[in-house]
Formats: C-alpha cells, structure tokens, sequence
C-alpha cells in the first residue's frame, strides 16, 4: 500500500518530511511520497521551484533514518491552456514523482478553470470552458512525463472520458482523492469506462491524515470500481506484480 499524494511545511501541509513518513511508517504502508504545491499556487505553494531540490536532499536524509519508501514528488501546477506546468523539466528531472492538477486559484491557471462555472454562463460559453480544460490537461501529459493527476474535476469542468483515454495512452494514472471523496463518484464512473489505471491518495495536509485512504477506497467499492485497477493497494499491486 502506498500514499504518493502528501503535503508538509514546504508548503501548506502542518508536518515536515519526517513527520509523514514515520506516520506512513506506523500504519505499515510500504511507501510514501511528499507532493507539496509548485510555486504558482500563490498561497499554499512554495516560492520557487528550485526549494524542490531542498525537498529532495531531506527526503534523501529520512529516508536512510526510516523502514519505509520515501519518495520525493511535487503537486505542479497546470498554468495556461497549453499544458505548462509551474516546475521546470531541469528541477522535476531530479524527482522520483511528478504529479499534476489544475488548480482554479493558482497564477496562470487556465482561464476557464479560474472563473470557474458561473450560473449566468450559457451553454456555449460552458462548452468552450470544458474543452479548454480538458485540453491543458491532456496537452500537459503529453509535454511532461506525469505520473499522477490529481483529483481530476475537482471544481474545474472536465471531459473526464477524454482525459482517461489520454492518460491511458501515456501510461499515466488519474487520482481518487479520499480528501474529496464527496466530488469523485461522477469522475470514477467514466473514467472507469476506460482502461485507465487509478492510484488513491489522502491529499495529506496533516501527519495525521497520512495513508488515510478509507473515503476514496469506499466510494470506489461503491462505484462498482474493479480493486485491482486502484494500483496502490494491495490488490493493484499484485495485478502489477502479474506483469500488467
Ligand atoms: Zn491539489
Ligand atoms: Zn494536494
């Protein structure tokens, strides 16, 4: 089992590196990553991307001290409809995990998610806000080599089935956030019409919260979701392990 999405004090998360991988430890999770906000998410993220390379050296440190993977990754920001991220290849090449989402309040974000859907926006303003999104995510997997999008859709409209195709075809795997379990059930029942692989995270911004799963995996049981195709869970694994 395994928790790649957590935050610490390099961004808005309350604990340090230490404090997320011993409570990783403690639960018995075989691995753990450290995701914190690329510098373009203006309140929670770090200042600038080169503080991954601090990330890195510490992640480099507890993981001698610890019985557990530590992982060093980063949560980039998607700033503009291009699929631009706000972490450089020359800073994330260095990095063991480079996870990516659109999030409507970073600088640069696509215009479309920014405003967000408003109730006076017609249908084809609304049409045209899901295509640009759904765009900036998909031309961003093929410009960068993600490994995880976080909690797709999460208050951005997205075309989730055209998402999942790409994110197939480059061997990336989308987010069920037990964080935002509450805003996943639409975005598993399509995607999960695909061949897509899942990875579940707790999106972690407490030591607490590190490897609490239990939402997300619930709500993809309830959604009919097949276990082995969450591939950071036991049952994932071992379908992984078959060579898949
Ligand atoms: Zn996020
Ligand atoms: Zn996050």
């Amino acid at each position: 089992m395994a928790d790649w999405h957590t935050h610490t004090v390099y961004s808005d998360g309350m604990g340090t590196v230490e404090d997320n991988a011993r409570a990783a430890q403690k639960l018995g999770l075989e691995s753990v990553a450290v995701t914190d906000h690329g510098p373009a998410a203006l309140t929670a993220g770090m200042w600038r991307a080169e503080t991954l390379l601090s990330v890195l050296r510490e992640v480099q440190q507890v993981r001698g001290q610890l019985d557990i993977e530590v992982l060093a990754g980063v949560e980039a920001n998607v700033v503009g409809t291009e699929g631009d991220i706000d972490v450089p290849p020359n800073i994330y090449d260095h990095l063991d995990l480079l996870s990516v989402g659109i999030h409507p309040s970073a600088a640069g974000a696509p215009r479309s998610s920014r405003k967000g859907l408003r109730f006076w926006d017609g249908p084809a303003r609304r049409r045209r806000d899901r295509i640009d999104n759904t765009k900036a995510l998909i031309s961003c997997l093929y410009l960068h080599p993600v490994d995880l999008v976080t909690h797709p859709g999460l208050g951005v409209d997205v075309d989730t089935q055209e998402l999942a195709r790409a994110a197939e075809k480059r061997g990336t795997a989308l987010e069920i956030s037990a964080r935002y379990a509450s805003s996943m059930a639409g975005f598993i029942d399509v995607a999960q019409r695909t061949g897509v692989s899942f990875w579940c995270s707790s999106d972690a911004h407490e030591p607490a919260s590190v490897g609490d799963l239990r939402d997300g995996l619930a709500l993809a049981r309830a959604r009919g979701l097949a276990p082995e195709r969450i591939r950071n869970t036991w049952a994932g694994r071992e379908r992984r392990g078959a060579g898949e």
